[in-house]
């Protein structure tokens, strides 16, 4: 299975979807850019995020916050206090790690301090490094990167990255439910950068210390909570099968009360099953109750009840939250769409095929329109048709190499159509388009080549 995580790294920098940031400097470890495919298909994710969440929805609105909040935003929220991973260091080799990604670690209960005699010697905790055993007492480590802002470099001017876009949405609350005027239940999305300084970033865009998400934070009325989450449990798990998630490659996971965020009731992840971790979390759904919005009231010294006209009653709404990570959706849709295949050859054998079976509305790019050769004949009608298409989707213009690199070019990136223009065309004004999936070839007129794909994309 890691040949799989092999192919697509490589694939990713072969074609520039992803690759390793600052890389002339030996690269900067956890940091990633995206290049001109990675682009398209990361604003893809998130274009069809946003249509499901907000635009097809009357009870959700967009927001655009700052990375950089108010400390006191931190304070609030309790991320100064409780936004930790547990590290632990081996003794031997001196790495540092995430006790709780170590089998065999189980944070230090308060009451029962382990001795040697009632550690299970088989179940011992394993340096992955270096193969010790003895480690540092697990210390709590925040995870929020902390800077200054202004010239003074003291402690009144510590500001933080955000690790959550969330709190934009709950410290905003009551402006945007006034100016869009929604009644609860409603909800507030964002799509923007996060930032968490990981003990052990890793797995390619898996864990990153600057990612970025995608959360809605959902008002609801106490009581109507528990069903709420049910509701948006089930949309989210949807929205990954529509857009093309194989099932047997998705399951939920309910936390476990140990496992539960300082603010949650209740937490189900949508998991994925990447190739690196078995199962790893893609989307977490969880159940914030009324905590943000009573801390930040208590905080603020500001009103962030909610009052229901209807009913003539005042409360704190309690707060639904889907949030996803644009990257790791981006993984999983990458790994779910990879497949390598025998296809057949010009010449009557068969080559290997790599194609990735995106989603039409996830390929970076729609449409690749392809002279059959450099023949100075053929470019007008190539243009032309390119012209023609390049104003209703991404298109790719290519002339370089044999037609049939061509089309391996276009199938290993994703896209759904080839239209090729060939010496025919210049007599009966068609063009052949090619389906990426199942290689079809259709002669399609010039005149009705821009409906025939509408039909299709
Ligand atoms: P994990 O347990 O893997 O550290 P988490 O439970 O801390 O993740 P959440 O706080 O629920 O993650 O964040 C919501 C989503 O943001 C995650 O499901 C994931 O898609 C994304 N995300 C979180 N941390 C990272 C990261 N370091 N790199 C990339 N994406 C991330």
């Amino acid at each position: 299975m890691a040949d799989v995580m092999e192919a697509i790294t490589s694939l990713a920098k072969r074609r520039g979807i992803a690759f390793q940031s600052s890389e002339i400097y030996g690269g900067l470890r956890s940091s990633w850019d995206y290049g001109p495919l990675g682009v398209e298909l990361k604003r893809n994710i998130r274009n069809a995020w946003w249509r499901s969440m907000v635009q097809l929805r009357d009870d959700v609105v967009g927001l655009e916050a700052a990375i950089i909040m108010s400390p006191k935003v931190w304070e609030a929220s309790g991320h100064l206090e409780a936004f930790t991973d547990p590290l632990v260091e081996c003794l031997q080799c001196h790495q540092r790690f995430r006790a709780d990604h170590i089998p065999g670690f189980h944070a230090p209960q308060s009451g029962h301090e382990e001795d040697e005699t009632t550690v299970d010697l088989a179940h011992r905790p394993v340096c992955p490094n270096c193969g010790g055993t003895r480690f540092t007492e697990p210390r709590n480590f925040n995870l929020m990167f902390k800077t200054h802002m202004g010239p003074v470099e003291d402690e009144a001017s510590a500001v933080y990255l955000r690790p959550e876009t969330a709190q934009g949405m709950f410290v905003d609350f009551v402006q945007i439910q006034q100016v869009s005027r929604k009644k609860v239940p409603f909800g507030i999305a964002q799509i923007g950068k996060s930032f968490r300084n990981e003990i052990t970033p890793g797995n390619f865009i898996f864990r990153m210390r600057e990612f970025e998400q995608m959360e809605l934070e959902y008002f609801v009325e106490p009581g109507t909570d528990e069903r709420w989450h049910d509701y948006w449990i089930e949309e989210r798990y949807r929205w990954y099968l529509d857009l093309g998630i194989r099932e047997e490659n998705l399951r939920l996971r309910e936390h476990a009360p140990e496992e539960l965020s300082h603010y949650s009731k209740r937490t189900v992840d949508i998991e994925y099953r990447y190739p690196f971790t078995d199962w790893g979390e893609l989307e977490g759904i969880a159940n914030r109750t009324d905590y943000d919005l009573r801390q930040h009231e208590k905080h603020s010294g500001q009103d962030l009840t909610y009052f229901d006209q209807e009913k003539g009653i005042r409360y704190h709404p309690y707060v639904i939250e889907p949030a996803a990570g644009v990257d790791r959706c981006l993984l999983a849709f990458l790994i779910d769409a990879y497949h390598e295949e025998e296809a057949p050859t010009a010449t009557g054998g068969t080559e290997k095929r790599v194609v990735l079976k995106l989603h039409k509305d996830l390929a970076p790019t729609k449409v690749a329109v392809l002279p059959l050769s450099r023949n100075e004949a053929l470019i007008p009608d190539a243009r032309a048709v390119f012209d023609l298409v390049k104003v209703h989707w991404m298109c790719d213009y290519d002339d370089a190499g044999s037609i049939g690199r061509r089309y391996r070019r276009q199938d290993e990136v994703g896209t759904p159509f080839c239209v090729t223009v060939d010496f025919d065309t210049l007599e009966d004004r068609q063009v052949t388009v090619r389906e990426r999936d199942s290689m079809r070839q259709d002669r399609i007129p010039i005149a009705n080549l821009v409906a025939y794909l509408k039909e299709r994309l």
